[in-house]
């Protein structure tokens, strides 16, 4: 999908002609300018060639719990974007997990996409791009499902691509557009401080989740290299400086590693970093991708007591994605190709 052209083709139009076909690509998700039947024929087949709307996409495991799709950009690179459905007591939610970059220049220990590497910076049209694959899918199921949420949790730092982040966000928050609410949208770092403090200044409700997985900085940078550069006690900082500016919870991530971070004794130094107002732990079941096991059902209940019994908020993240496979840098099996 490319429609970078799009002013350029439209300059001759009538005005509202831009405004018309903003609603049948964001709106209506339109996958073809065919379906576009109320602008003249010329003018479609103009845009067909100039601005096609195919999206190039692998889908694997599209169903009832959701999937994911593996979306190809012209120069051939691709990322990861998935479709999470829980089925609620008021009806299905639908969350869209997407890539920032395509690889991680970060390379933790334990996630799939460090593995891979850093291949470049995602534009914000990419990011957006991700989201309409999964719209064009829900409006093809026909059950009248839309995109409830959006998380930034899929390849990549979202904070090492800012900018570009930000102008996503924008986009899907645009009544316009997608008019996705800022408070349905999430972004998780790895930590990124100067990334946590430019949040602070922006005028928006998105909610911030931190990778913290450790408690401590000798742990967590075993883990997560880029620990080494910014410490627990600078994390702290900034985000207490954020929650004074923005009065928003800030949600701590945790990944449940078998012996690696989930001891009683790790349990207890997470408490005492994690105590405070508007702070939220949020316990993932480790998805094994190779070199780490996942902390048992019963060690991560034990974890999760010990945080409640000193007085912090703790949820467990119940299989987010799990049965799909959803965490970061999974997708390697190549299934047949679809395009949306
Ligand atoms: N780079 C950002 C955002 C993408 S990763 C970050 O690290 O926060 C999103 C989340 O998925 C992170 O909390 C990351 O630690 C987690 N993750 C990575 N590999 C995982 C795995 N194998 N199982 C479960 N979660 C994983
Ligand atoms: Fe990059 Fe996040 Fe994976 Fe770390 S967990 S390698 S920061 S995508």
């Amino acid at each position: 999908m490319d429609i970078s052209k799009l002013s350029e083709v439209l300059k001759d139009q009538p005005k509202y002609r831009y405004a018309q076909i903003e609603k049948a690509i964001f709106r209506d998700f339109i996958s073809s300018w065919d379906e576009a039947s109320t602008l003249p024929k010329a003018l479609r087949e103009k845009l067909a060639l100039e601005c096609p709307l195919e999206i190039k996409a692998l889908l694997s495991e599209g169903g009832r719990r959701g999937g994911k799709a593996l979306i190809e950009f012209s120069d051939g690179e691709s990322v990861e974007a998935v479709l999470i459905r829980q089925k609620g007591k008021d009806g299905a939610r639908n969350t869209v997990c997407i890539s920032s970059q395509a690889g991680c220049a970060l390379g933790c220990v334990f996630c799939a996409t460090g593995d891979y590497g850093f291949k470049r910076n995602l534009s914000h049209f990419e990011m957006v791009e991700q989201v309409m694959f999964w719209a064009r899918y829900l409006k093809e199921e026909g059950k009248g499902e839309k995109i409830d949420n959006i998380v930034f949790m899929g390849m990549g730092e979202p904070f090492l691509n800012y900018t570009e982040f930000i102008k996503a966000v924008k986009f899907l928050n645009d009544p316009e557009t997608f008019n996705i609410g800022s408070r349905r949208l999430s972004v998780s770092t790895s930590g990124i401080v100067e990334g946590i403090k430019k949040m602070a200044g922006e005028k928006l409700q998105i909610n911030l989740a931190i990778s913290l997985h450790a408690a401590n900085d000798a742990l967590r940078g075993d883990m997560m290299p880029i620990a080494k550069k910014y410490k627990l006690h600078e994390i702290i900082k900034m985000v207490d400086y954020y929650i004074q500016k923005t009065g928003r919870r800030v949600m701590f991530e945790y990944l449940m590693i078998k012996e690696a971070n989930d001891s009683d004794k790790d349990a207890l130094e997470l408490a005492k970093l994690m105590r405070k107002p508007l702070y939220m732990v949020n316990l993932i079941p480790y998805n094994p991708t190779g070199r780490f096991q996942p902390s048992s059902e019963m060690r991560i209940e034990k974890f999760k007591k010990i945080l409640e019994q000193n007085g912090v908020a703790v949820t467990v993240r119940h299989s987010f994605g799990s049965e799909i496979g959803a965490a970061c840098g999974q997708l390697k099996g190549k299934k047949k190709k679809e395009a949306l």
